[in-house]
C-alpha cells in the first residue's frame, strides 16, 4: 500500500487566478485577517524571498518596487474551492483524508500498476475542473509521502513518486526541520543529541527518542522507516466547539461597539450552529486588548445556558450577559469573540421543566432568517444590536468577490463582438 499526499499549489493565490486571469504571472500576496501578514505567496513572490508571515508593513518597500498585487483572504472562496477540489478526488477513490483546507491524504491499493500515470490524471482533472494546481507525493507513510511532495513540487510534472531505494539518499539530504511533525523546539532538541538529517532520526535508538520526543516522536521516526504508525483518518469527527472572533478594524474602546461585536459574532455563530443542525450547551465570551500593550488585558467569561439552544436571540442575550462581567471601559480592544461549547444535535434538545416558550416558532424563525440571509446576502435581517455595516468592522480592503457562493457575486463574462 502506499500513500499519496495531494497538496494545492499557493492555494489561496490560485483561487484568485481562477476567477482573475490578470493575476497570473504577477506576483500576488494574500493577507491575514485585518489585512497583517502574507499568508499565502505566488511563486513570483517566493523568488523575491518574502517569507510567510511576514508582516505588510515590513515589505512595503518591495510591493512598490515589484508591483506586488496585496489582497485580502476571501475565506467564503477559498473554503467553497477546498470543497470542490476534495470532491474532485473523491471521483478516484473514497480512502480520502482531508487533512487541511489544501491538503489530502489518499490511500493506492498495493496492485497499482502505475502510480505515476494515475496521480498525472488525478492531476490533470483537479486542474481541469476546479482551475487548481496541485502537487502529488507518494510513499510508503503520510511522513514519507510529506517529503515526497515536497520533492513533487520542484519537478515539472508536479507528481513524484518516491522509490524505496531512494529514500535513503533522500533522508540523507534532509534536514530535521523539514519533516511534518517536527517543530522548532523538537529540532533544537534532536540536534543537540546529534541529530541532524531525516536518516539520523530514522536511525536513532528507540530510546533515545522516546526520552527526547515522546511516543509522538516515535511514531516520526518509525514512519520514517516505512512503517504505517498513523493510518488515514476518513471520519471527520464531529464537531465539539465552534468560534467566531475577529480583530476590529480600529481598537473598540465603548462597552455599546463592544455589545455590537459580540452581538455580531453570535449571531455568525449561531448561523453556522443551524446549518450544522447543531445546538450549544454553553457559551465562551472573550476580549482582548493588543497584545504588545503593556497593559495587557484579556478575559473569558463561560455562561451555561439553561437549555441548549441554536435560536440567535436566546445566545446572544446570554453571551451579553458574559460580556457585562468582563467588560472594562476605555481600554482599547482588539479582538473579541465567542466560543460555543458542549455542541449535539439539536434534534435531542433537552427542554426546560417550566418551559413556556414557544419551540417550534422560534425554529420556523430562524429558518426565515437564514433563508432570507442565504438569498439577500449575509446581514440582511439581524438582530436589531447588530449593526450591518459597524464601522468598527476588521479591515479587508482588496477583498475579492465570493464568486462561487453568492448569486450577487458570481463571475460576469462579457460575450465579444460576434459578425
Ligand atoms: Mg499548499
Amino acid at each position: 500500500m502506499s500513500i499519496a499526499l495531494v497538496d494545492c499549489n499557493n492555494f489561496y493565490v490560485s483561487c484568485e487566478r481562477v476567477f482573475n486571469p490578470r493575476l497570473r504571472e504577477q506576483p500576488v500576496v494574500v493577507l491575514s485577517n485585518n489585512d497583517g501578514c502574507v499568508v499565502a505567496r505566488s511563486p513570483e513572490v517566493k523568488a523575491l524571498g518574502i517569507k510567510m508571515g511576514v508582516p505588510l508593513f515590513k515589505i512595503r518597500s518591495l510591493v512598490e518596487q515589484h508591483q506586488i498585487i496585496t489582497l485580502s483572504s476571501n475565506y467564503t472562496l477559498y473554503g467553497d474551492m477546498s470543497m470542490r477540489v476534495m470532491d474532485t478526488l473523491r471521483q478516484f477513490t473514497d480512502q480520502v483524508e482531508v487533512y487541511s483546507i489544501d491538503e489530502a491524504f489518499l490511500e493506492l491499493a498495493e496492485s497499482f500498476p502505475n502510480p505515476e500515470a494515475y496521480c498525472q490524471e488525478v492531476r490533470q482533472r483537479v486542474l481541469q475542473w476546479t482551475g487548481i494546481p496541485i502537487s502529488v507525493g507518494v510513499s510508503l507513510t503520510k511522513t514519507l509521502a510529506k517529503l515526497a511532495n515536497q520533492q513533487a513540487k520542484r519537478t515539472e510534472s508536479g507528481v513524484f513518486i518516491l522509490p524505496e531505494r531512494e529514500i535513503e539518499p533522500l533522508l540523507k539530504i534532509t534536514p530535521i526541520e523539514d519533516i511534518w511533525g517536527i517543530g522548532r523546539s523538537w529540532a533544537k532538541i534532536l540536534r543537540i543529541n546529534c541529530i541532524s538529517t531525516a536518516w539520523e532520526l530514522r536511525n536513532a535508538p528507540d530510546g533515545l527518542i522516546k526520552k527526547e520526543l515522546g511516543v509522538v516522536g516515535l511514531r516520526i521516526a518509525w514512519e520514517l522507516r516505512g512503517l504505517v504508525c498513523s493510518p488515514l483518518e476518513r471520519k471527520v469527527s464531529p464537531k465539539k466547539t465552534l468560534t467566531v472572533s475577529r480583530s476590529f478594524g480600529r481598537p473598540i474602546t465603548s462597552y455599546q461597539e463592544m455589545r455590537e461585536a459580540i452581538a455580531v459574532y453570535t449571531g455568525r455563530a449561531a448561523q453556522k450552529l443551524r446549518r450544522l443542525h447543531l445546538a450549544a450547551g454553553a457559551i465562551v465570551v472573550f476580549l482582548q486588548t493588543g497584545r504588545y500593550n503593556p497593559n495587557y488585558y484579556g478575559r473569558s467569561q463561560k455562561v451555561v445556558l439553561p437549555v441548549t439552544t441554536n435560536y440567535t436571540p436566546e445566545l446572544t442575550h446570554h453571551a451579553l450577559l458574559g460580556l457585562q462581567e468582563i467588560f472594562v471601559p476605555d481600554l482599547p480592544y482588539k479582538k473579541a469573540g465567542v466560543i460555543f461549547l458542549g455542541l449535539i444535535s439539536e434534534d435531542i434538545q433537552q427542554l426546560h421543566l417550566w418551559e413556556t416558550r414557544d419551540r417550534e416558532r422560534e425554529e420556523r424563525l430562524m429558518e426565515s432568517l437564514d433563508r432570507i440571509n442565504g438569498a439577500m446576502g449575509r446581514d440582511t435581517l439581524n438582530l436589531a444590536i447588530a449593526p450591518p455595516r459597524p464601522n468598527w468592522a476588521m479591515k479587508s480592503l482588496s477583498c475579492s468577490p465570493r464568486y462561487t457562493t453568492c448569486w450577487q457575486e458570481l463571475p460576469v463574462a462579457i460575450a465579444g463582438c460576434q459578425e
